[in-house]
């Protein structure tokens, strides 16, 4: 059950993920969370650094698209500026839109990895689609909150 819960990458945020760290993982392509993942739920727009991070990976020729389990408005918002395909509502751990979220941008799984941080939606959802799972420290104090809830219900599933 651990195994199964556990992310194969463990990075302190998105920026930990270069053009670089992605050939040498084999990862082509990429299907991001939004909520303190890329930004902080709270967070409205990206920032510059956000914008620099998107358009580095982009201009490497890794294709993005962001799945989040937040509303349309929430999604929109943040992702329009960055030009980026983005689904909202994604019902994470459901493989459903994440697998949506490839197809749209031609993402073969054995290439492509989720990142997100939140085991319980973003590294399960990734290991529903056979596909990488790489989990970052929560971005905003909401998310660590979060991230705690879950460990700690990760405790409660291995005691089963
Ligand atoms: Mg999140």
């Amino acid at each position: 059950m651990l195994k199964y819960f556990g992310a194969d990458v463990y990075l302190d945020s998105i920026y930990g993920l270069t053009p670089e760290l992605l050939e040498k993982l084999g990862i082509r392509a990429l299907i991001m969370d939004l909520d303190n993942t890329v930004a902080a739920y709270n967070t409205i727009l990206p920032d510059d650094k956000v914008m620099e991070w998107f358009k580095t990976l982009r201009q490497a020729g890794i294709p993005i698209a962001v799945v989040s389990n937040n509303s349309e408005a929430r999604v929109s918002r943040f992702c329009l500026p960055l030009g980026i395909p983005h689904f909202w509502e994604g019902g994470k751990p459901s493989p459903r839109i994440i697998r949506k979220a490839m197809e749209e941008i031609g993402a073969k799984p054995e290439y492509t990895a989720m990142v997100g941080d939140k085991l319980l939606t973003d590294v399960w959802g990734a290991r529903r689609c056979g596909i990488t799972a790489i989990l970052v420290k929560p971005v905003g104090g909401r998310g660590i909150i979060n991230y705690i809830r879950h460990k700690h219900k990760l405790k409660e599933v291995e005691k089963k």
